[in-house]
């Protein structure tokens, strides 16, 4: 069976219509107003939703077929590659490194976050340099997804040059992300994320520990 509208199709069993009802649902919700804050109208391409029920399948698509296997780890989950949203099936999720607590909630806010990045995508001007840190921290912030940290605690470096080996990642990302939304314009976080590999990381993390500093001590 076949879905399709103006921005994505998908494919999938009839046993899995319920399912694939909500994840229809939750992209129809959140893809106007998440391509509103990228001022899109239109995407270049209708994205394919494709969900993988085989976890051999998802890695060979990640891996390029075993040429680039340093780009899978067990903790991956989705993925925006080649413009399509390739998500795993609910139950190879849950089975993934650290998701074993998630359920359909997490699995939606996935969905949305890599949704963000087709839309990010769009708009970065040099789509050859793709530096995770913004990318990562825009996914999670407009997907909703609650990482978030009271203190970015590494060097600049590891979240430029090994970013997915850091710990917290994802959580500094959205740390930093939050700071940028909640002190400059919509105008000038767009600038940003049009061109991320040309932020200062190092007075980034300094300016989001300033910032998550004056919000723990107003908590208090
Ligand atoms: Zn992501």
């Amino acid at each position: 069976m076949k879905y399709e509208n103006d921005i994505f199709s998908i494919e999938y069993d009839r046993h899995d219509e319920e399912f694939i009802k909500l994840l229809i649902e939750s992209l129809e919700q959140k893809s106007k107003p998440i391509m509103n804050f990228f001022e899109i109208d239109k995407l270049s391409k209708k994205f394919q939703v494709i969900i993988y029920h085989n976890l051999q399948d998802f890695i060979n698509l990640i891996t390029e077929n075993g040429e680039k296997p340093q780009q899978y780890a067990p903790w991956i989950v989705a993925s925006a590659k080649d413009g399509n949203i390739n998500i795993l099936s609910l139950d190879l999720y849950k089975k993934a490194e650290g998701h074993e607590n998630c359920d359909m909630r997490h699995y939606l806010k996935t969905l949305v976050h890599e949704f963000v990045h087709v839309c990010h995508h769009e708009i970065i001007l040099d789509k050859k340099i793709r530096p995770p840190l913004l990318m990562e921290g825009i996914a999670t912030q407009l997907a909703g997804q609650p990482y978030k940290v009271s203190h970015i605690d590494c060097k600049a470096e590891d979240l430029i040059r090994n970013f997915y080996d850091t710990a917290n990642c994802y959580e500094y990302s959205n740390s930093i992300m939050g700071y940028l939304l909640n002190t400059k314009s919509h105008d000038e976080v767009l600038d940003i994320l049009r061109e991320p590999h040309k932020v200062d990381v190092a007075e980034l993390i300094e300016q989001t520990n300033n910032f998550l500093d004056k919000e723990n001590a107003m908590q208090q």
